[in-house]
């Protein structure tokens, strides 16, 4: 491959953007191809925006426009279809923790929250779903543009995926500009946008613009399923900057530096296991095995698999590498449930040093739960050399 195909080849989307700014290392590592890891929340938002869309995407035209009745059913049967889809997807990812059938409500909760926002789009408060008839869907479809597309700048460089471009109409009917609607499951802001959702809506926006160079007015909103409410990005363009990340986050062998931190490593990092700098930082700072719940770095010197009792040695770092010291520190572990299952499937071809994140600590015992990640260590280090 030439330099210049490798070079279009990469691409950055908002939420690597975001990754990239919230710690380096964690965007490298998020491009090394290790195991991705599942989640409820992210499977119960897919699932909400792809039912949302199959019934924006439905062919209606033979039906009666005056017919009633129909749209709790086929809401309910589209969102079925996607949650089989994506437990399946779920069940399939070898890192994942428990399914939470239950959560379905949530997800029924939240697609009447997007049709919500749907119908106040064309002024239509306070409407059961029952009375929703088929006219006033044909309408709604009208004023969908595109539906759930990949929006990509004419050089490749920047992408990212469209939930739902609607035209703004007058009370004459003419369209007065298009409104890039990203609809989100995840909890509502309580003041405005945060930043970093405000630049993504940003980058939406600006692409379409750069693609679109007669395009009219265009507005873009986050659509918060869980309270039906709608928040306006706005601020000026964000492609310099883009750009600029664009050329920042290519990937070589050489690892991007990493920002250790409470706000980083002590927040949400599914590379832990890959990663020596949580550990140094979390010993640095006397915090390293402390808390009710803990990452942990453990030989495993003992398993019953009927039980699923082990015993487990602390260790910590002996090296800013991630080379683990034994401490000598011995405690119980118990098992159970999607987290010794993970084990088990670890313990089959891994014997060494294993990471454990977020195991909860009670009485001296450990509890290795669903929630929990069971993974080999094997920190890269900052020259990009795996250590074990
Ligand atoms: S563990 Fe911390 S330092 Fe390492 S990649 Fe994750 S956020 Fe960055």
């Amino acid at each position: 491959m030439t330099e210049d195909k490798e070079e279009r080849k990469h691409q950055l989307s908002p939420s690597a953007w975001n990754r990239y700014e919230t710690c380096p290392r964690m965007y490298w590592l998020s491009r090394q191809g290790f195991p991705r890891k599942a989640g409820m929340a992210a499977s119960l938002g897919t699932a909400v925006h792809a039912s949302i869309e199959d019934l924006l995407n439905m062919d209606i035209s033979d039906q009666e426009d005056m017919e009633m009745g129909w749209f709790p059913d086929c809401a309910l049967q589209m969102l079925q279809n996607r949650w089989d889809e994506e437990k399946a997807v779920f069940l399939s990812t070898p890192r994942r923790p428990m399914w939470k059938e239950e959560q379905f409500t949530e997800a029924k909760r939240q697609q009447r929250g997007g049709v919500i926002m749907l119908l106040d789009h064309i002024g239509v408060k306070g409407l059961a779903p029952e009375r929703i008839s088929y006219g006033l869907w044909k309408k709604l479809q009208q004023h969908v543009i595109a539906v759930e597309g990949e929006l990509k700048t004419r050089d490749g460089r920047l992408m990212g995926r469209l939930d739902l471009l609607l035209a703004d109409v007058d009370m004459d009917g003419n369209m007065t500009g298009w409104l890039v609607a990203d609809l989100k499951t995840g909890n509502a802001p309580e003041t405005k946008l945060k930043e970093e959702v405000n630049r993504q809506l940003r980058m939406y926006r600006d692409i379409l613009l750069a693609n679109n160079p007669n395009a009219p007015e265009v507005r873009t909103e986050g659509w918060y399923t869980k309270t039906a409410s709608k928040w306006p990005a706005s601020g000026p363009s964000v492609l310099e900057d883009a750009y600029a990340a664009w050329e920042a986050t290519q990937i070589s062998d050489q690892p991007l530096p990493a920002i250790p931190g409470e706000e980083t490593c002590g927040g949400f990092c599914d590379f832990k296991a890959w990663c020596p700098h949580w550990w140094n930082w979390r010993q640095a700072t006397g915090t390293l095995h402390s808390g009710d719940f803990m990452d942990m770095v453990v030989l495993i010197h003992s398993y019953d698999e009927s039980s699923g009792v082990a015993i487990v040695e602390l260790c910590e770092p002996s090296s800013t590498e991630g080379h683990p010291l034994p401490t000598g520190q011995r405690f119980t572990a118990n098992f159970d449930g999607r987290g010794k299952e993970a084990f088990e499937e670890m313990w089959d071809s891994h014997k060494g040093v294993t990471f454990i994140s977020s195991a909860m600590m009670r009485n001296d015992s450990i509890r290795v739960g669903h929630w929990c990640d069971v993974l080999p260590w094997n920190p890269i280090s900052d020259q990009g050399q795996a250590l074990m």
